[in-house]
C-alpha cells in the first residue's frame, strides 16, 4: 500500500487547527502548564485520547485555540502542517482557517492571517507556491526550481491556497469582516470562504448574508453542510449555490437531486464515503482534521482502496479528478494536470 503514499494527492478540506501535530500540541500544553494557565496532565490526556464524539471534538477545538493564541504559534503550526502535507505527497493544499481576534495578544483577524502567511514563508523542507500565478506581490513564493545534475527537479513543491473560515458562532458583522479580509488577501493566496463550526450552534440567517456577500464579490464558497439533520438550513445553503460542500451526511432525496443536478462536489473522509449514497457523484477524499482524527491523506486513500477493492490506477484517477474542483486559477490547474501526467506512467 506504499503507493497510497506515493501518488500525488490534492487536499481540499483541511482545517489548520485540526491538523496540528500531537507532539506540537503537547509541547504547547507543557509550556502553558508551567505557566499555570492549564493543568498539563489533564490536557495531555484529552489530546492523546482516541475516538471522539462530535461535541467532544468541538470542546477540543476550544482547547486547541487556547494553545495557539499568539502569532508566533500560528506561524509555527502553519509551517508544520504544510510540511506534513507535502511529506504525504500532497501537491496542492487548500488550507482553511478561522481568522481570530485576541485583544490580549494584540491579534486582529488580519494579523492572524499575516501570521499564517508568515508560516507559509517559513516552510523550508519543500518549495511553496503560494500567490496566484498572475500576481506579483511580495508574498509570491513561486520558487525557482532547484535542479539536480541531470536537470531533474530535486525539491518537492506544494501549491498552497488559503480559505478563510466563518465560524457559525460569529455575528453577521464579524462574518462580513472575514469576507472583506478574504478579498483584501486575494493576492496572498486566499481563494475562497468556508463555513464551519459546531453544527448545533448558530442560525443560518446570521451567516447567509455574509456568504451572499462573498458570492457577490466573486469568492467561491465551500460549506459544511448537513453534518446533523437540518433540512431548512440545507435548503438555504443550496440556495446560494456553493461551489463545494463538505460532509453532507443528512441530506433528503430532493436536496440530493439538487446537489447532483448542480454537480456540486462533496469533500469527504474515507469513513464517510463508506456510508454515503454518493456513487457516480464527484467526491474528493480529504482529511478534515488529520491531527484530531489521527489520520493522513495517504491513510484515507488506503481505507477507500482496501474497502472498495480499488487499485492504484483507480485511486490515481480519483486523486486527479480533484483538480477540476480546486479554487485556484487555471494556471495552477494546468500545472497540476502536468504533475499528474508526469506521474501517470508510474501509477498505471
Ligand atoms: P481553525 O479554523 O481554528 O484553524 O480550525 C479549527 C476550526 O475548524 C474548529 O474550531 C471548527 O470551527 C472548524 N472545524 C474543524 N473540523 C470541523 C468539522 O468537522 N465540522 C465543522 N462544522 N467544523 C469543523
Amino acid at each position: 500500500w506504499e503507493w497510497c503514499h506515493e501518488i500525488p494527492k490534492i487536499e481540499l478540506h483541511a482545517h489548520l487547527n485540526g491538523s496540528i501535530r500531537d507532539s506540537t500540541l503537547l509541547e504547547l500544553a507543557k509550556v502553558l502548564g508551567e505557566k499555570g494557565v492549564i493543568v498539563f496532565e489533564d490536557v495531555a490526556h484529552v489530546i492523546m485520547k482516541n475516538g471522539r464524539s462530535l461535541p467532544e471534538c468541538f470542546k477540543l477545538f476550544d482547547l486547541y485555540h487556547i494553545l495557539t493564541t499568539d502569532h508566533e504559534t500560528v506561524a509555527r503550526i502553519t509551517k508544520e502542517v504544510v510540511e506534513d502535507f507535502a511529506a504525504e505527497n500532497v501537491v496542492y493544499l487548500e488550507l482553511r482557517t478561522t481568522p481570530k481576534k485576541n485583544e490580549a495578544k494584540g491579534m486582529t483577524k488580519q494579523s492572524y492571517m499575516k501570521a499564517v502567511i508568515d508560516g507559509l514563508r517559513a516552510v523550508d523542507t519543500v518549495d511553496v507556491a503560494l500567490a496566484n500565478s498572475d500576481s506579483s506581490t511580495d508574498y509570491c513564493l513561486e520558487p525557482s526550481p532547484i535542479n539536480d545534475t541531470q536537470g531533474r527537479i530535486k525539491r518537492k513543491k506544494i501549491y498552497v491556497r488559503l480559505l478563510l473560515s466563518i465560524d457559525r458562532r460569529e455575528t453577521t458583522a464579524s462574518a462580513m469582516e472575514t469576507v472583506d479580509l478574504a478579498m483584501k488577501l486575494k493576492d496572498y493566496g486566499v481563494v475562497g470562504i468556508d463555513l464551519s463550526g459546531n453544527p448545533v450552534v448558530g442560525e443560518c440567517q446570521t451567516f447567509i448574508p455574509a456568504l451572499k456577500h462573498a458570492k457577490e464579490l466573486g469568492l467561491p464558497l465551500t460549506l459544511h453542510c448537513a453534518e446533523i439533520p437540518n433540512r431548512k438550513e440545507v435548503q438555504a445553503m443550496l440556495g446560494i449555490h456553493p461551489e463545494r460542500i463538505g460532509h453532507a451526511c443528512f441530506i433528503e432525496e430532493e436536496e440530493w437531486r439538487r446537489i447532483k443536478s448542480a454537480k456540486i462536489p462533496v469533500n469527504l473522509l474515507a469513513s464517510f464515503i463508506m456510508l454515503h449514497p454518493c456513487s457516480k457523484h464527484p467526491v474528493v477524499l480529504c482529511t478534515d482534521d488529520c491531527g484530531l482524527f489521527s489520520t493522513t491523506l495517504s491513510n484515507e486513500y488506503y481505507l477507500v482502496a482496501s474497502t472498495f477493492g480499488l487499485d492504484k490506477g483507480q485511486m490515481f484517477q480519483l486523486a486527479r479528478s480533484a483538480i477540476e474542483f480546486v479554487f485556484a486559477d487555471n494556471g495552477v490547474k494546468q500545472a497540476l494536470r502536468s504533475i499528474f501526467e508526469a506521474a501517470e506512467s508510474n501509477a498505471i
